[in-house]
C-alpha cells in the first residue's frame, strides 16, 4: 500500500510517500479499515518532530484521524462488519487500568493513539481496535468524517463535559482558525451561546463571522480585554477556550466573569504562562485541562452531528502524496478549519 512515513524525526522534509507492507489482523478484536480520507492535527507535527515524550516506533505512519470502509474484522468483533463506512476514535487504552475500566482511556498510562503508538492514517489501510470504529453520521463525506473525530471529541469534553456551557452564555475562543477553535465555534453557536473570537488575521475573523461568530477582535492590532469587558456589560465571559497559552493565558483569566471557566487543550504560543493566582480564587474561577475524550463523549458527538446536521469546517483537501504541502499549511497557521488528505484506491 501507499503511505506517508517518517524514518527519523525532524522537519517536513522527513515525510516520505512510499510503498509499505499493508497491516494484517493480529487480534480477534481488531479491524482493518481501507481509508478514504485522513485529517491533519497539530499532534502529527509534534510526533514528526519527536517532541511529545512518547516514543513512536520508526519508521512510522503519522495521522490520528481517518475515515474509510471496513475491510476485515477479527472473530470477536460485533460493532462493525465488512463494508461498513466508519470514522475512527483516536485513543485506546490498555483495557485494564483504573482509567480504562471507567471509559477514560485518554488518561491511560499506556494509551495507544493512532499515529502515535499505533500506526496512523496517512495510508491506504490502517489496523485499529474495532471498538474505535464508529458508523459515519448520515450525509457526511469521507473527508468530513475524517475531519471531525479528534477535534470534536476534544471540544465536546472541554465545552460540554467540563465547562458545562449553557445557552445564552458568553464564550471567548482564542485564535480562531485551527481545528479545535473552529469546532468550538460550531458547537457553541449550535448550543445558543454568544461567541467572541480572536485572531491575528482579519480574513479569519471575517470567515468566523460567516460561520456565526458574534464578534471578532484582531489581537495584533490592540488588546481585546477592554472590548470583551464592554461587550459583556463589564461582567466578563462565562467560558474561555484557550488552546494558545503563553502570554495570552493571564489575559484569558482576566476576560472571565466571576465563576467563569477556562478550558485548555493546547499551548501553541508557549507552555509557560504568568498568571495572577489571586484572580483565580477571588473570582471563583475554574480551569479545566483536557486532551481527547471518552468513547461515551464520542458517541455524544456523533448524536450531536446527526441531530444538528453540522458538518466540520474543511479548509483544504490535499491528495495523500502531498502530505508535506498539507503539513506546511498547518505549520504556517494558514488554515481555517481542517486540512484533509484524500486517499484514492
Ligand atoms: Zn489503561
Amino acid at each position: 500500500m501507499k503511505a506517508v512515513r517518517i524514518h527519523e524525526h525532524g522537519g517536513i522534509d522527513k515525510l516520505r510517500y512510499e510503498e509499505v507492507k499493508p497491516p494484517w489482523l493480529t487480534s480477534p478484536t481488531e479491524a482493518i479499515v481501507q481509508l478514504k480520507a485522513a485529517a491533519l492535527n497539530r499532534i502529527d507535527i509534534l510526533n514528526r518532530e519527536g517532541v511529545t515524550g512518547i516514543e513512536v516506533p520508526l519508521p512510522h505512519i503519522l495521522g490520528a484521524d481517518g475515515a474509510g470502509i471496513v475491510l476485515e474484522t477479527g472473530a470477536e468483533v460485533r460493532n462493525v462488519q465488512k463494508g461498513d463506512p466508519v470514522c475512527l476514535h483516536t485513543p485506546s487504552g490498555c483495557g485494564r487500568c483504573e482509567f480504562c475500566a471507567t471509559d477514560r482511556d485518554y488518561m491511560c498510562l499506556r494509551i495507544r493513539a493512532l499515529g502515535e503508538r499505533l500506526e496512523g492514517t496517512y495510508a491506504e489501510f490502517v489496523k485499529v481496535p474495532a471498538a474505535n470504529c464508529f458508523h459515519i453520521p448520515p450525509g457526511l463525506s469521507f473527508e468530513e468524517a475524517a475531519a471531525f473525530p479528534l477535534v470534536f471529541v476534544t471540544v465536546w469534553r472541554m465545552l460540554i463535559t467540563n465547562a458545562q456551557l449553557k445557552p445564552g452564555e458568553h464564550v471567548l475562543i482564542l485564535g480562531i482558525g485551527g481545528g479545535v477553535a473552529t469546532a468550538a465555534l460550531q458547537v457553541a453557536k449550535q448550543l445558543g451561546a454568544h461567541v467572541i473570537v480572536t485572531s491575528s488575521s482579519d480574513e479569519k475573523l471575517e470567515l468566523a463571522r460567516n460561520w456565526g461568530a458574534d464578534h471578532g477582535f484582531n489581537y495584533k492590532k490592540k488588546d481585546y480585554t477592554p472590548d470583551v469587558r464592554a461587550l459583556t456589560g463589564k461582567r466578563g465571559v462565562d467560558v474561555v477556550v484557550d488552546c494558545v497559552g503563553g502570554e495570552s493565558f493571564g489575559k484569558s483569566l482576566a476576560a472571565l466573569a466571576k465563576g467563569g471557566r477556562l478550558v485548555t487543550c493546547g499551548a501553541t504560543a508557549g507552555a509557560c504562562a504568568e498568571l495572577d493566582l489571586r484572580r483565580v480564587f477571588w473570582n471563583q474561577l475554574k480551569i479545566f485541562g483536557s486532551t481527547l475524550g471518552s468513547r461515551e463523549e464520542f458517541r455524544q458527538v456523533l448524536a450531536f452531528l446527526r441531530t444538528s446536521g453540522i458538518r466540520p469546517i474543511i479548509d483544504e483537501i490535499f491528495p495523500l502524496k502531498e502530505a508535506a504541502a498539507a503539513q506546511r499549511r498547518l505549520e504556517e497557521g494558514k488554515q481555517f478549519g481542517k486540512i484533509v488528505l484524500q486517499i484514492m484506491d
